[in-house]
Protein backbone atom coordinates (compact mmCIF):
# COMPACT_ATOMS: atom_id res chain seq x y z
CA UNK A 1 0.00 0.00 0.00
CA UNK A 2 1.33 3.41 -0.88
CA UNK A 3 1.89 6.15 1.35
CA UNK A 4 -1.11 8.19 -0.63
CA UNK A 5 -3.55 5.79 0.50
CA UNK A 6 -3.37 6.27 4.03
CA UNK A 7 -6.42 7.97 5.52
CA UNK A 8 -5.33 11.41 6.42
CA UNK A 9 -5.27 12.08 10.82
CA UNK A 10 -5.54 15.15 12.31
CA UNK A 11 -3.10 15.45 14.83
CA UNK A 12 -3.35 17.27 17.76
CA UNK A 13 -1.75 20.33 16.60
CA UNK A 14 -2.89 20.25 13.43
CA UNK A 15 -6.80 20.22 15.00
CA UNK A 16 -5.64 22.95 17.43
CA UNK A 17 -4.20 25.28 14.52
CA UNK A 18 -7.50 24.03 11.99
CA UNK A 19 -9.65 25.14 15.21
CA UNK A 20 -7.74 28.77 15.43
CA UNK A 21 -7.94 29.63 11.84
CA UNK A 22 -11.50 29.17 11.93
CA UNK A 23 -11.78 31.11 15.37
CA UNK A 24 -9.76 34.09 13.16
CA UNK A 25 -12.80 33.50 10.40
CA UNK A 26 -10.33 31.64 7.87
CA UNK A 27 -11.51 28.32 7.31
CA UNK A 28 -9.16 26.21 5.67
CA UNK A 29 -10.93 24.10 2.45
CA UNK A 30 -13.16 27.14 2.55
CA UNK A 31 -15.37 27.04 -0.54
CA UNK A 32 -14.90 29.93 -3.00
CA UNK A 33 -17.57 30.13 -6.16
CA UNK A 34 -19.19 26.58 -6.18
CA UNK A 35 -18.53 25.82 -2.65
CA UNK A 36 -15.50 23.69 -3.80
CA UNK A 37 -12.29 23.30 -2.65
CA UNK A 38 -9.24 23.35 -5.27
CA UNK A 39 -6.08 22.36 -4.39
CA UNK A 40 -3.13 23.47 -7.27
CA UNK A 41 0.23 21.55 -6.44
CA UNK A 42 1.91 23.10 -8.55
CA UNK A 43 3.22 26.88 -8.09
CA UNK A 44 6.04 29.42 -7.61
CA UNK A 45 6.97 32.56 -5.66
CA UNK A 46 8.54 35.53 -7.32
CA UNK A 47 7.46 33.47 -10.97
CA UNK A 48 8.75 35.73 -13.45
CA UNK A 49 9.36 38.14 -11.12
CA UNK A 50 5.84 38.44 -10.36
CA UNK A 51 4.73 40.28 -6.88
CA UNK A 52 3.37 37.98 -4.40
CA UNK A 53 0.15 40.33 -4.27
CA UNK A 54 -0.43 39.82 -7.90
CA UNK A 55 0.13 35.30 -6.55
CA UNK A 56 -2.32 35.93 -4.46
CA UNK A 57 -5.31 37.43 -6.60
CA UNK A 58 -4.39 34.80 -9.13
CA UNK A 59 -4.83 31.70 -7.17
CA UNK A 60 -8.34 33.50 -5.59
CA UNK A 61 -9.29 34.09 -9.23
CA UNK A 62 -8.37 30.12 -10.10
CA UNK A 63 -10.71 29.02 -7.23
CA UNK A 64 -7.72 27.82 -5.64
CA UNK A 65 -7.96 27.29 -1.59
CA UNK A 66 -4.85 25.52 -1.26
CA UNK A 67 -1.41 26.15 -3.22
CA UNK A 68 1.58 24.62 -3.18
CA UNK A 69 4.95 26.52 -3.91
CA UNK A 70 7.59 24.84 -5.25
CA UNK A 71 11.55 26.47 -4.51
CA UNK A 72 13.91 26.61 -6.60
CA UNK A 73 17.54 25.49 -5.80
CA UNK A 74 20.67 27.45 -4.66
CA UNK A 75 22.08 29.11 -7.62
CA UNK A 76 25.22 27.94 -8.95
CA UNK A 77 27.15 27.57 -12.38
CA UNK A 78 27.31 24.08 -12.81
CA UNK A 79 26.66 21.33 -15.75
CA UNK A 80 23.73 20.40 -13.79
CA UNK A 81 22.23 23.83 -14.00
CA UNK A 82 23.32 24.01 -18.07
CA UNK A 83 25.87 26.85 -16.18
CA UNK A 84 23.32 29.21 -14.57
CA UNK A 85 20.31 28.91 -17.34
CA UNK A 86 18.17 26.99 -15.08
CA UNK A 87 18.43 28.91 -11.75
CA UNK A 88 15.36 29.57 -10.18
CA UNK A 89 13.94 27.01 -12.05
CA UNK A 90 14.94 29.43 -15.49
CA UNK A 91 11.91 31.32 -14.08
CA UNK A 92 13.41 33.58 -11.71
CA UNK A 93 11.69 31.39 -9.22
CA UNK A 94 12.50 31.91 -4.96
CA UNK A 95 13.91 29.23 -3.30
CA UNK A 96 13.45 27.03 0.36
CA UNK A 97 13.07 29.65 2.89
CA UNK A 98 11.07 32.57 1.09
CA UNK A 99 8.85 29.73 0.44
CA UNK A 100 8.35 28.80 3.86
CA UNK A 101 7.99 32.52 5.39
CA UNK A 102 5.16 32.68 2.85
CA UNK A 103 3.70 29.91 3.45
CA UNK A 104 3.63 30.46 7.32
CA UNK A 105 2.23 34.04 6.59
CA UNK A 106 -0.61 32.19 4.75
CA UNK A 107 -1.34 29.28 6.58
CA UNK A 108 -4.19 27.22 5.89
CA UNK A 109 -4.18 29.03 2.07
CA UNK A 110 -0.47 28.16 1.07
CA UNK A 111 2.23 24.94 2.02
CA UNK A 112 5.81 24.43 0.69
CA UNK A 113 8.24 21.96 -0.97
CA UNK A 114 11.67 21.57 -0.11
CA UNK A 115 14.89 21.63 -2.91
CA UNK A 116 17.76 21.84 -4.19
CA UNK A 117 20.50 21.15 -7.26
CA UNK A 118 20.87 17.89 -6.68
CA UNK A 119 24.72 17.45 -7.01
CA UNK A 120 25.63 20.37 -5.14
CA UNK A 121 27.37 19.83 -1.80
CA UNK A 122 24.96 19.10 1.06
CA UNK A 123 22.05 19.08 -1.19
CA UNK A 124 20.28 16.28 0.87
CA UNK A 125 21.11 18.33 4.07
CA UNK A 126 19.73 21.57 2.48
CA UNK A 127 16.38 19.52 1.55
CA UNK A 128 15.99 17.97 4.91
CA UNK A 129 16.00 20.95 6.60
CA UNK A 130 13.15 22.36 4.73
CA UNK A 131 11.16 18.93 4.79
CA UNK A 132 11.93 19.62 9.00
CA UNK A 133 10.60 22.75 8.89
CA UNK A 134 6.99 21.11 6.76
CA UNK A 135 7.84 20.79 3.54
CA UNK A 136 5.61 18.49 1.91
CA UNK A 137 7.54 17.79 -1.59
CA UNK A 138 10.60 17.51 -3.02
CA UNK A 139 10.12 19.65 -5.55
CA UNK A 140 10.48 21.20 -8.07
CA UNK A 141 13.52 19.23 -9.66
CA UNK A 142 14.52 20.52 -12.60
CA UNK A 143 17.89 20.17 -13.42
CA UNK A 144 20.47 18.95 -15.99
CA UNK A 145 21.14 15.09 -14.14
CA UNK A 146 20.27 11.66 -15.30
CA UNK A 147 17.34 10.07 -13.44
CA UNK A 148 18.79 7.64 -11.60
CA UNK A 149 22.29 8.99 -10.82
CA UNK A 150 23.87 8.73 -7.40
CA UNK A 151 22.45 12.20 -6.43
CA UNK A 152 19.06 11.60 -7.41
CA UNK A 153 18.61 8.45 -5.44
CA UNK A 154 20.19 10.01 -2.43
CA UNK A 155 17.18 12.26 -2.76
CA UNK A 156 14.78 9.46 -3.27
CA UNK A 157 16.24 7.88 0.00
CA UNK A 158 15.54 11.26 1.16
CA UNK A 159 11.86 11.19 0.51
CA UNK A 160 11.28 7.54 1.28
CA UNK A 161 12.44 8.71 4.90
CA UNK A 162 10.60 11.85 5.24
CA UNK A 163 7.49 9.86 2.92
CA UNK A 164 7.37 12.91 0.92
CA UNK A 165 6.50 12.52 -2.57
CA UNK A 166 9.04 13.59 -5.26
CA UNK A 167 8.11 15.94 -8.35
CA UNK A 168 10.30 15.91 -11.27
CA UNK A 169 10.07 18.12 -14.67
CA UNK A 170 10.82 15.89 -17.69
CA UNK A 171 12.41 17.52 -21.14
CA UNK A 172 14.18 15.86 -23.45
CA UNK A 173 18.09 16.63 -23.10
CA UNK A 174 17.50 19.41 -20.59
CA UNK A 175 16.02 17.91 -17.36
CA UNK A 176 15.54 14.09 -16.05
CA UNK A 177 17.86 12.19 -18.56
CA UNK A 178 16.75 8.78 -19.16
CA UNK A 179 13.23 8.88 -19.10
CA UNK A 180 13.04 5.20 -20.36
CA UNK A 181 14.90 3.77 -18.09
CA UNK A 182 12.74 5.47 -14.79
CA UNK A 183 11.15 2.04 -14.39
CA UNK A 184 14.02 1.02 -12.52
CA UNK A 185 14.17 3.98 -10.09
CA UNK A 186 10.42 3.33 -9.26
CA UNK A 187 10.94 -0.63 -8.63
CA UNK A 188 13.88 0.22 -6.53
CA UNK A 189 12.10 3.02 -4.10
CA UNK A 190 8.62 1.69 -4.99
CA UNK A 191 7.91 3.71 -1.17
CA UNK A 192 8.57 6.51 -2.82
CA UNK A 193 5.58 8.52 -4.52
CA UNK A 194 6.69 9.83 -7.59
CA UNK A 195 4.65 13.43 -10.00
CA UNK A 196 5.11 13.39 -13.49
CA UNK A 197 5.41 16.99 -15.02
CA UNK A 198 6.48 18.60 -18.37
CA UNK A 199 6.70 18.14 -21.63
CA UNK A 200 8.79 14.71 -21.83
CA UNK A 201 6.29 13.13 -19.62
CA UNK A 202 3.08 14.37 -21.21
CA UNK A 203 4.33 13.72 -24.52
CA UNK A 204 4.95 10.13 -24.00
CA UNK A 205 0.90 9.53 -23.03
CA UNK A 206 1.76 8.65 -26.89
CA UNK A 207 2.88 5.39 -27.84
CA UNK A 208 3.78 7.13 -31.07
CA UNK A 209 5.71 9.99 -29.78
CA UNK A 210 8.70 9.20 -31.67
CA UNK A 211 10.32 12.61 -32.42
CA UNK A 212 11.85 13.51 -28.66
CA UNK A 213 12.43 17.05 -29.48
CA UNK A 214 8.35 17.98 -30.23
CA UNK A 215 7.40 19.65 -26.83
CA UNK A 216 3.61 20.01 -27.79
CA UNK A 217 2.62 17.22 -29.83
CA UNK A 218 -0.75 17.93 -31.29
CA UNK A 219 -3.11 15.51 -32.63
CA UNK A 220 -4.68 11.79 -31.95
CA UNK A 221 -3.00 9.38 -29.29
CA UNK A 222 -2.44 6.46 -29.72
CA UNK A 223 -2.75 4.07 -26.06
CA UNK A 224 0.10 2.51 -24.75
CA UNK A 225 2.48 5.22 -24.57
CA UNK A 226 5.59 5.21 -22.09
CA UNK A 227 3.22 7.62 -19.45
CA UNK A 228 0.76 5.47 -19.59
CA UNK A 229 1.92 2.58 -18.70
CA UNK A 230 3.87 3.95 -15.95
CA UNK A 231 0.92 4.97 -14.50
CA UNK A 232 -0.76 1.72 -14.98
CA UNK A 233 1.88 -0.24 -14.00
CA UNK A 234 3.36 1.12 -10.98
CA UNK A 235 1.00 2.71 -8.15
CA UNK A 236 3.44 5.07 -6.99
CA UNK A 237 3.72 6.87 -9.92
CA UNK A 238 1.56 9.95 -10.49
CA UNK A 239 0.52 12.60 -12.73
CA UNK A 240 1.11 16.90 -12.25
CA UNK A 241 -1.56 17.84 -15.07
CA UNK A 242 0.29 21.85 -14.50
CA UNK A 243 1.89 24.01 -17.76
CA UNK A 244 1.11 23.89 -21.13
CA UNK A 245 1.90 20.56 -21.21
CA UNK A 246 -0.18 19.55 -19.13
CA UNK A 247 -2.88 21.26 -20.58
CA UNK A 248 -1.78 20.15 -24.59
CA UNK A 249 -2.17 16.45 -23.45
CA UNK A 250 -6.11 17.08 -22.20
CA UNK A 251 -7.08 19.20 -24.91
CA UNK A 252 -4.88 17.04 -27.97
CA UNK A 253 -7.20 14.54 -28.29
CA UNK A 254 -10.65 14.78 -25.88
CA UNK A 255 -11.59 11.37 -26.62
CA UNK A 256 -8.67 9.91 -25.41
CA UNK A 257 -8.28 12.68 -22.74
CA UNK A 258 -11.36 11.10 -21.08
CA UNK A 259 -10.80 7.71 -21.25
CA UNK A 260 -6.80 8.42 -20.01
CA UNK A 261 -8.92 10.03 -17.15
CA UNK A 262 -11.51 7.39 -16.48
CA UNK A 263 -8.62 4.78 -16.46
CA UNK A 264 -6.13 7.11 -13.86
CA UNK A 265 -8.42 8.73 -11.55
CA UNK A 266 -6.74 8.61 -8.92
CA UNK A 267 -3.34 9.08 -10.28
CA UNK A 268 -3.93 12.54 -11.74
CA UNK A 269 -3.60 15.35 -9.79
CA UNK A 270 -4.44 19.35 -10.46
CA UNK A 271 -1.52 21.89 -10.93
CA UNK A 272 -1.62 25.41 -12.13
CA UNK A 273 2.74 26.21 -12.93
CA UNK A 274 0.82 29.64 -14.33
CA UNK A 275 3.30 32.82 -14.49
CA UNK A 276 0.47 35.21 -15.36
CA UNK A 277 -0.96 37.95 -13.81
CA UNK A 278 -4.41 37.23 -14.41
CA UNK A 279 -6.23 33.65 -13.45
CA UNK A 280 -9.40 33.64 -15.16
CA UNK A 281 -8.62 33.13 -18.50
CA UNK A 282 -5.09 31.67 -18.08
CA UNK A 283 -3.46 28.06 -18.84
CA UNK A 284 -4.08 27.19 -15.06
CA UNK A 285 -7.78 28.29 -15.24
CA UNK A 286 -8.20 26.67 -18.72
CA UNK A 287 -6.68 23.35 -17.44
CA UNK A 288 -9.79 23.50 -14.40
CA UNK A 289 -12.17 24.27 -17.51
CA UNK A 290 -10.82 21.06 -19.12
CA UNK A 291 -11.11 18.68 -16.01
CA UNK A 292 -14.33 19.82 -15.18
CA UNK A 293 -15.29 19.11 -19.06
CA UNK A 294 -13.47 15.82 -19.79
CA UNK A 295 -13.74 13.93 -16.21
CA UNK A 296 -16.59 10.96 -16.43
CA UNK A 297 -18.42 12.29 -13.59
CA UNK A 298 -18.39 14.80 -10.47
CA UNK A 299 -16.63 12.73 -8.22
CA UNK A 300 -13.67 11.86 -10.88
CA UNK A 301 -13.40 15.68 -11.22
CA UNK A 302 -13.38 16.63 -7.41
CA UNK A 303 -10.45 13.26 -7.26
CA UNK A 304 -8.54 15.07 -9.85
CA UNK A 305 -8.91 19.05 -8.51
CA UNK A 306 -8.73 17.87 -4.81
CA UNK A 307 -8.83 14.92 -3.24
CA UNK A 308 -6.14 12.80 -4.55
CA UNK A 309 -3.82 15.76 -4.04
CA UNK A 310 -5.06 15.83 -0.33
CA UNK A 311 -4.19 12.44 -0.04
CA UNK A 312 -0.56 12.13 -1.86
CA UNK A 313 0.81 15.38 0.15
CA UNK A 314 -1.32 14.58 3.39
CA UNK A 315 -2.93 17.92 4.06
ZN1 LIG B 1 7.10 24.67 -12.20
ZN1 LIG C 1 -2.78 31.70 -14.50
Amino acid sequence: MSEAESPPVLSRREFIETAGLALAGVVLDSPVEGGEPITDIHQHLGYSGRPDDVLLAHQRAMGATTTILLPAGRSVNTPSTHDGVSNGLQAQCLGNEPCRQFARAHSGAFRFGANEVPDVEGATREIERYLKLGGVVIAEQKFGVECDSPEMQRIFELAQAYRVPVLMHWQFQMYNYGFERFHKMLEKFHRVNFLGHAQTWWGHIDRNHIDQTVMYPKGPVTRGGLTDRYLSDYPNMFGDLSAGSGLNALTRDEEFARDFIKRHQDKLIYGSDCNDLDGTKCQGAQTIAAIRRLAPNKAIERKLLHGNAKKLFRL
